[in-house]
């Protein structure tokens, strides 16, 4: 294949767009070279591992505006571990899930296939579109992803039943949108995506009553690795059940701390609203490009899909643009869809957006 080589004045100052493992800042990496001599390669069973922790608790207790009682809580494994700990740890016999991508399938599955729960209830719904937790007798737990990555579908937050457990997947949302942790019961997320750190690592925002349920469900066997119980006394203590990767925990300080001194929740998910209006009005403005998501309330402020018309192929422009440096713009491997998929966390600069749509359409017209 020919390289089409674009005109540097054209192209993004950073060029990394995925929608996870996402974009780092320059000073998030500048930070993690600084402390490469003294936190990097020390125990996280010493203070200045365990004051980190302390700081990624205290901050997102501060950015999240958490509410009282609720309890910032960490382990290892990312968010995919966190549906097999909740799947032992908060669902007490029958769950809810909506499955209309990816994400909100794969817990859906996980719960179907515990041997000790009843088969739960699934609400789907076509990739692309909207669906919502339906309430429902018998449900102790309803679940469903803030942000479906795989498809850039973003959902509303709020209480569909008083007597059962809200269970988020935030993991894509976290940090870029503004939700009321009040409505939720477990707001859980990983630091690969708006946090732009690395992964391994997964952090839930638990209420009172996800607490007393990790509790009342103590008696029931759990694999001590997916123990939430031994993931809240260890996170109580500033520390997590066995070694934490510390590069990801530094990463992760640095963009809370970004985030809150720039003003905090308001101006991370105002820079990704920015980002956002940007794509989804070229695209829009656009004859061989559309938003993938119809309906407009329902398009990720964070994870845009844009569909390109048949005759022009999105591999090859997302090929040429990989070939220029910028990168990760594939859409979701299993949707098979002829787009290209943009992350707008908050440390992608809505200019870069700017950019990256100039470089498509120079791309497009002349492919
Ligand atoms: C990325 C993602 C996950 C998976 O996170 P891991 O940390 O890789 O397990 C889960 N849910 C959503 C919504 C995601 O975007």
């Amino acid at each position: 294949m020919t390289t089409l080589a674009l005109p540097t004045d054209l192209l993004p100052a950073d060029g990394r767009f995925g929608s996870g493992p996402s974009s780092i800042r320059p000073a998030q990496s500048a930070t993690l070279a600084a402390v490469g001599g003294t936190l990097m390669g020390t125990s996280h069973r010493q203070a200045p591992v365990k004051s980190l922790i302390a700081r990624v608790r205290a901050g997102l207790r501060e950015l999240l505006a958490v509410p009282e009682g609720y309890e910032v809580v960490l382990g290892n494994g990312g968010s995919t571990f966190f549906w097999d700990a909740a799947t032992f740890g908060l669902i007490r016999e029958r769950s809810q899930h909506v499955a209309s991508g990816e994400f909100g399938t794969k817990f859906a599955t996980a719960a179907t296939r515990a041997p000790f729960l009843a088969e739960p209830q699934v609400v789907r719904s076509e990739p692309g579109t909207l669906a919502v937790p339906e309430p429902a007798e018998g449900v102790d737990a309803y679940a469903w992803p803030q942000n479906e990555t795989s498809t850039g579908v973003v959902a509303p937050v709020h209480r569909v039943a008083d007597d059962a457990l809200m269970l988020v997947d935030a993991t894509s949302a976290a940090g870029a949108v503004v939700t009321d942790l009040s409505q939720t019961d477990a707001y859980y997320f990983a630091p690969q995506k708006a946090f732009g750190s690395d992964g391994g690592l997964w952090l839930a925002v638990l209420s009172p009553a996800a607490l007393a349920r990790i509790e009342e469900l103590g008696e029931r066997w759990v694999p001590e690795s997916l123990s939430l119980a031994a993931a809240v006394s260890n996170s109580r203590r500033d520390q997590t059940l066995n070694t934490p990767a510390i590069a990801t925990l530094v990463l992760l300080v640095e963009q809370i701390d970004w985030m809150l001194e720039h003003g905090g929740i308001e101006f991370a998910a105002g820079r990704s609203a920015a980002s956002a209006e940007i794509l989804y009005s070229w695209a829009e403005s656009r004859e061989y490009t559309d938003p993938f998501v119809q309906q407009a309330e329902a398009r990720s402020p964070v994870v845009g899909t844009i569909d390109f018309a048949e005759e022009v192929d999105a591999t090859q422009v997302c090929t040429v643009l990989r070939e220029n440096g910028v990168v990760d713009t594939e859409p979701y491997r299993k949707l098979g869809r002829n787009q290209i998929r943009v992350g707008m966390y908050p440390s992608v600069d809505p200019a870069d957006v700017q950019a990256l749509t100039a470089c498509v359409d120079y791309v497009v017209e002349r492919l």
